[in-house]
C-alpha cells in the first residue's frame, strides 16, 4: 500500500500546510485500503493556485512546437507506465483489467496526443472585415473530476488546457486519485516547467467553492453530478470566470420496428453495461416498439446474462464492482424503488450470488414495463441498469427521448442511416449515436440543458480554453515589420 503525504505544486512534491487528515483510497473488488493520500486544505488551494498564475506568464509565450514536445513526452511516458495506470484505475474502481487498459488508459493516451497535433491552433488568427480575431490561453484552469473514467476525464482537459498555454489546478476525485499522481510524476520527469501542472488529492466538499471562487482562476473544468457542477457555478458567478460543465444523463436508444433487432439491442444493452452502467452518456433508456417487444426482452435478458459479473483482475470477467459500496447502495435503492414503483425486473435485482457480496457488485439488471415518468426513467442510476420503453409510433419515441431534464447523449438504430439521422436530428442532446457508431475523442462532447454547458474533445474542447481578441486595424499593415 502506497502512501502519498504531498501534492505536486510549483514543481515540487510539497506537503500540505495545515490539514494533517488523510483519505483512504478502497479497492471496491474487496474492501482493502489500497493507498492513502494526503486531504488539502484551502491553504493548500491558495498555494496551487498561485504557482499557476506565476508560471502562466511565460508557459502562455511557449511556442506551438514547445507545447507539442511536451504533450508527446508526457503521452510517451504515460505508454511507459500504461500497466500502472491500467492497475490504478482498475484497483481503485473497479472497471474490470481487460477493459481498462484498452477504453480507460489506451484510448486516453492515444486521445491525449490529438491535442500535439491542435497546439498551433491559439496562434492563428481569424481576418473579418476590418480587422482580425486573435486567440489568447484563457488562464489558471481548475479541473476537477470524477471517478468514472478519471484518466480519460484528466486527459480531455488537460490536453486542451497544456496545447492552449494554460496553467492547471487538478483535482481527482478522492475515490481515484492514483492515475493523477503518475501523471504528476510524468511532468516532472519530462521536465515540464513549474507550475505549469499543480496536483490537489482532497474532498470536492471541503476545497471545490474555494478552488472555484478563487478570483486568480480563470476558468473551471468540471465533470461529475449536476448537484455538485450547480455548486461549483454558484462558487464561480461571483468572480465571472468561464465554467464548462460535464455532468449527468438519461439518455435514450430509440430502435424503429424496421431495424436490425438483434444488432440494436445487442448495442444497447451493452452500451449501458459497460463500466457497470458508471458512464455518463450511458444510453439507459431503450425506447422499443411496441410491436416488437417481448423480442426485444427475449434479446435483452440473453444478452445481460451472458456477462461475467467478478474479479476485475481475472481476463474472463467482463463487469467488475461498481466504484463503491456507497454506489453499491444507491444503485441497489433505485432497484428497489424500480420494483415498488411497478416495473418488471426481467434479469437481475437486488440480489448477489453468495460470491459476490464481499465487493461493491450489483448484476446487470433490466427493467421492462417502465412508463418515463417513473424514477428509474428520470433519476440517473449510474449503475447496470436498463429500463425498456414501449412506444407506438415513432413521434411519441422523439417525445419520451426528449422528456428528460437531462439531454447528454442519444442513439436511434433504424432500417438505414438516412432513416435513424431523420430521427437523431430531433433528439435535445449533445451526442447522438446512429446505427451502432459510437463516441470518439474527434467530435464534440457535452450535454444540452441539466446535461451541462460547454464541450470536451475535438476542436470545440480547445475553444474552450480560449478568450477571443477581436482587434480593429487596417488589416493589411499587419504583416508589416515594425
Ligand atoms: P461528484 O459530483 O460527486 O464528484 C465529482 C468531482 O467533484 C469530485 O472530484 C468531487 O470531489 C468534486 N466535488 C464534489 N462536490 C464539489 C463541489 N461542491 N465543488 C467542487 N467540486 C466538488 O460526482 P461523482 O459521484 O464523482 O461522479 C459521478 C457523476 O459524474 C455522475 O452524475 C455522472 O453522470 C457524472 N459524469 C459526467 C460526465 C460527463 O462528461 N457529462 C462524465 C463522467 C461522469
Amino acid at each position: 500500500m502506497n502512501t502519498y503525504s504531498h501534492f505536486y505544486i510549483n514543481g515540487q512534491w510539497q506537503l500540505p500546510v495545515t490539514n494533517g487528515n488523510r483519505i483512504e483510497v478502497t479497492n471496491p473488488a474487496n474492501g482493502k485500503c489500497i493507498a492513502i493520500t494526503a486531504s488539502a486544505s484551502a491553504d493548500d488551494v491558495d498555494r496551487a493556485v498561485a504557482s499557476a498564475k506565476q508560471a502562466f506568464a511565460s508557459w502562455s509565450t511557449t511556442s506551438a512546437a514547445q507545447r507539442r514536445h511536451f504533450i508527446n513526452a508526457i503521452a510517451d511516458e504515460m505508454q511507459q507506465r500504461a500497466a500502472e495506470l491500467t492497475a490504478a484505475i482498475s484497483d481503485s474502481m473497479g472497471c474490470p483489467y481487460n477493459l481498462t487498459r484498452k477504453m480507460q488508459v489506451q484510448d486516453s493516451i492515444d486521445a491525449f496526443r490529438q491535442f500535439a497535433d491542435m497546439t498551433d491552433y491559439v496562434e492563428q488568427t481569424e481576418a473579418f472585415p476590418g480587422g482580425q480575431h486573435h486567440r489568447h490561453a484563457i488562464g489558471v484552469c481548475v479541473l476537477i473530476n470524477p471517478w468514472n473514467y478519471p484518466l480519460s476525464q484528466l486527459v480531455g482537459k488537460l490536453g486542451p488546457a497544456l496545447a492552449t498555454g494554460c496553467t492547471v489546478v487538478v483535482k481527482p476525485s478522492e475515490q481515484t486519485p492514483l492515475q493523477d499522481l503518475i501523471i504528476a510524476e510524468i511532468c516532472d520527469k519530462v521536465g515540464l516547467p513549474a507550475g505549469v501542472f499543480n496536483l490537489l488529492t482532497g474532498y470536492g466538499s471541503q476545497i471545490g467553492t474555494h478552488l472555484c471562487s478563487h478570483p486568480d482562476v480563470d476558468m473551471v473544468s468540471f465533470t461529475g453530478s449536476t448537484a455538485a457542477g450547480v455548486s461549483v457555478a454558484q462558487a464561480a458567478a461571483p468572480s465571472v470566470k468561464r465554467v464548462c460543465q460535464e455532468l449527468g444523463g438519461k439518455s435514450a436508444l430509440i430502435i424503429t420496428d424496421d431495424a436490425d433487432l438483434e444488432q440494436a439491442v445487442a448495442f444497447g444493452v451493452h452500451d449501458v453495461m459497460t463500466n457497470s452502467g458508471q458512464t455518463c452518456s450511458a444510453l439507459t433508456r431503450m425506447l422499443v416498439p411496441i410491436s416488437h417487444y417481448q423480442q426485444v426482452l427475449d434479446i435483452a435478458r440473453d444478452i445481460a446474462n451472458s456477462y461475467t459479473v467478478g474479479d476485475p483482475r481475472s481476463e474472463h470477467t467482463t463487469m467488475g464492482p461498481l466504484s463503491s459500496t456507497q454506489q453499491q447502495q444507491r444503485v441497489i435503492d433505485y432497484i428497489q424503488r424500480g420494483i415498488d414503483e411497478g416495473a418488471r425486473l426481467i434479469v437481475g435485482g437486488v440480489e448477489l450470488p453468495s460470491e459476490l457480496q464481499h465487493g461493491a457488485y450489483v448484476m446487470p439488471t433490466i427493467f421492462a414495463d417502465v412508463s418515463n415518468d417513473m424514477t428509474i426513467a428520470q433519476e440517473e442510476i449510474f449503475g447496470p441498469v436498463l429500463c425498456i420503453i414501449g412506444y407506438q409510433s415513432t413521434q411519441q419515441a422523439i417525445e419520451i427521448a426528449n422528456d428528460s431534464a437531462y439531454g447528454l447523449a442519444s442513439a436511434v438504430y433504424a432500417a438505414n442511416t438516412a432513416d435513424a439521422l431523420n430521427i437523431g436530428k430531433q433528439l435535445r442532446a449533445g451526442q447522438c449515436y446512429l446505427q451502432g457508431h459510437y463516441f470518439n475523442t474527434y467530435g464534440a462532447f457535452g450535454g444540452f440543458k441539466q446535461s451541462g454547458n460547454g464541450r470536451e474533445w475535438g476542436v470545440e474542447g480547445l475553444r474552450e480554453y480560449i478568450e477571443l481578441q477581436a482587434i480593429f486595424c487596417q488589416t493589411s499593415d499587419m504583416d508589416r515589420p515594425s
